[in-house]
């Protein structure tokens, strides 16, 4: 489902911990939250809603989106002539407005600047040219080319977003 907001307004609603690791050995001595005030911007903005592959853990959707994401970002600039950071990919395994897992896109700038409006029309070629552009990566499990630095991990994550990627391409819902 491809729809065009009008405003978006992002408020993360999870609690951000510190940890505190010493200089030098990197010791993990202590950790705590920290209070971050609300990120409230309003925007104009893009979002791709999905059903979540039945087989798949909320884990592997979560490293299969962000990958994704990363991915997605990567190749906005290439779509609409911008500079990377003109524009925001953020992935939500369940997103509040849809109740599915949901790619936003939104612009970086107060009232929007027609960034995401053009991406509006454009998910299904950019989709697959983010799977053409993963899947071609000479890496074996990701790297900052295609789906960004990857932790060592017991799953392949470039798998899980290629196959996440191609499944998309096939008709989000
Ligand atoms: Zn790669």
């Amino acid at each position: 489902m491809n729809l065009l907001m009008e405003k978006y307004t992002h408020q993360p609603n999870f609690k951000a911990n510190s940890i505190k690791i010493r200089f030098g050995t990197h010791d993990n001595i202590g950790s705590g939250p920290i209070s971050l005030p609300t990120v409230e911007l309003h925007t104009t903005g893009t979002w791709f809603a999905f059903n979540a592959p039945n087989d798949w853990t909320e884990s592997k959707l979560t490293d299969a989106m962000t990958g994704t994401a990363y991915a997605i970002q990567s190749f906005i600039p290439l779509f609409v002539r911008c500079d990377r950071t003109d524009i925001h990919v953020m992935p939500q395994v369940k997103a509040v407005h849809t109740e599915k897992p949901t790619f936003f896109i939104y612009d970086s700038y107060p009232g929007g600047i027609g960034l995401s409006e053009k991406l509006y029309k454009q998910w299904d070629e950019l989709l697959e040219k983010a799977a053409e552009h993963v899947a071609n990566c000479y890496c074996d499990v990701g790297c900052p080319v295609c789906i960004g630095a990857q932790e060592s991990s017991e799953s392949n994550v470039k798998e899980e977003v290629i196959s996440l990627l191609r499944a998309l391409t096939d008709g989000g819902s």
